[in-house]
């Protein structure tokens, strides 16, 4: 069956369902091995074609690749992966060659030539996902997989990968299920005079599925953490000791420290793992007027990181006025971006590090210089987030799953609230319907085309 959606999907409108597909599934350079990865009805005649041989499925075959005039192009191995029990659903033919810009290209031109078309981004996820390989929070856990910024957002992506997150989805939709059906059976019984849910059980069966949905919620909150990280900037006046605590996150010396104000230029970005939290850390040259046009233009670019920073560290000296300092801040960073003060430099007064409050906001004391304090800003770049550290059962999420998980909890409560206040029974069973259309959406069972389109498109080519 042909989906209508894919025609115009990644807005080419060329795309047809029953035609082949070939990209490189390995990245472009220098390498050991590079794959070429062809998908589609053609695939094994492609593979036959060029490696002059006819492979058994899942068997790895020595060949020596050829071009039209028959001339070798590279010596590899050809892997054939019949459908439907490929990772697309499709045959799936694998071109194993020497990694090189040259000979990988090459051999996708061999294949391209033999009637593939180049594959669109994500499109080997897309088949699969459209075969029923995969449903759509696992395709969304490849692209998460392949991009995660720490360990623990790997591991978290494997999981959603091998159906965590689609196995609790499964469950809330199963027990949506059986209260719909324990509500529908009352639907019988309008009458006003029987007491509605005499032995509470429809109120229970309420009760613990929204229980579910506030867990569910949590963790996907965990997982949209993990996955999305925090950008943070380090800003404020030269010499406050941005460079000192850009080293000390990193734990290594990746900015110049020196005493001599205006050193940092360009923005400088480090990425790092705070507990498993994926953090980017940008130090930035000292906000100051200047003639020289070199710092002027390292302000220019601080400025930008500011404006798309997640949360902006501004960053002085404990012994600087703080009234002052934060008026200047304010001025800086725009007043929706949230923002933290950091005092530096406790080393050198009595107070010693901490936390304090100041006209609303967060204000850390520490030293770069002894790292005395950065414990708390670690907790609180977490807190940030929401970012408990890693747990065994954390998989990734995104925002529009958040989002999902927020409105099927409203149409639990909703569906509730027309229960208990107004005895209105089909009211209350639409809301659960709609809770679960809301829930089908993360799984892919309930999608619009455009919002595939645009799932698929910001996956890389190959995948
Ligand atoms: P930036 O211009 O804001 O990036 O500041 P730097 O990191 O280059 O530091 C400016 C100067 O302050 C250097 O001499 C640092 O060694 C010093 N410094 C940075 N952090 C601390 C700190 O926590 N305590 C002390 N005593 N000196 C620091």
């Amino acid at each position: 069956m042909q989906p209508d959606f894919r025609h115009g999907l990644l807005g080419t409108g060329h795309l047809a369902y029953d035609d082949t597909i070939a990209a490189l599934a390995t990245p472009p350079g220098r390498g050991a091995v590079s794959i070429v990865r062809v998908s589609g009805a053609e695939a094994l005649n492609i593979g036959m074609e060029l490696a002059g041989l006819r492979p058994h499925p899942r068997h790895a075959h020595v060949c020596t690749f050829r071009d039209e005039a028959g001339l070798p192009v590279d010596r590899g191995m050809v892997l054939f992966f019949p459908g439907p029990g490929s990772s697309t659903g499709e045959d799936v033919v694998e071109l194993h060659g020497h990694g090189g810009m040259v000979v990988s290209d090459w051999l996708l031109n061999q294949a391209l030539r033999l009637g593939a078309r180049p594959a669109e981004p994500g499109e080997f996820t897309l088949r699969a996902f459209l075969n029923d390989k995969l449903d759509l929070a696992q395709a969304e856990a490849v692209a998460d997989l392949v991009d995660s910024g720490s360990r623990a957002a790997a591991r978290a992506a494997a999981r959603s990968l091998c159906g965590a997150f689609s196995k609790r989805v499964a469950e809330l939709q199963a027990a949506l299920t059986a209260l719909r059906v324990r509500l529908e059976a009352w639907l019988d019984f309008p009458d006003e005079e029987l007491e509605l849910d005499p032995d509470g059980d429809l109120e229970a069966g309420f009760n613990s599925v929204t229980d579910s949905l506030e867990r569910l919620l949590d963790e996907a909150r965990q997982g949209a953490a993990l996955r999305d990280g925090l950008n943070v900037v380090i800003a404020g006046p030269p010499n406050a000791g941005k460079s000192s605590l850009m080293n000390r996150l990193a734990g290594y010396d990746a900015a110049i420290v020196t005493q001599i104000p205006g050193t940092t230029r360009d923005p400088l970005r480090e990425y790092l793992s705070v507990d498993g939290l994926p953090v980017c850390i940008t130090d930035t040259a000292g906000f100051r007027p200047t003639a020289d046009p070199v710092e002027a233009e390292g302000v220019r670019r601080a400025q930008r990181a500011v404006e798309h920073a997640d949360l902006v560290l501004w960053m002085v000296d404990v012994c600087d006025d703080l009234p002052a300092e934060l008026a200047r801040a304010r001025a800086e960073v725009d007043g929706d971006t949230p923002l933290t003060v950091i005092r530096n430099k406790v080393d050198l007064v009595p107070e010693g590090s901490g936390l304090e409050e100041y006209e609303g906001l967060r204000v850390i004391r520490l030293s770069a210089l002894t790292g005395e304090g950065t414990e708390l800003l670690r907790e609180h770049l977490k807190g940030i987030t929401g970012f408990g550290g890693e747990s065994p059962g954390t998989f990734s999420a995104r925002s529009r799953h958040l989002d999902a998980l927020l409105r099927a909890r409203a149409h639990v409560r909703d569906g509730f609230h027309q229960l208990q206040a107004h005895r209105a029974l089909e009211l209350a069973a639409e809301e659960l319907r709609a809770a679960q259309g809301a829930l089908g959406e993360l799984t892919g069972d309930v999608t619009s085309d455009d919002l595939l389109g645009e799932i698929f498109a910001s996956f890389c080519i190959g995948k």
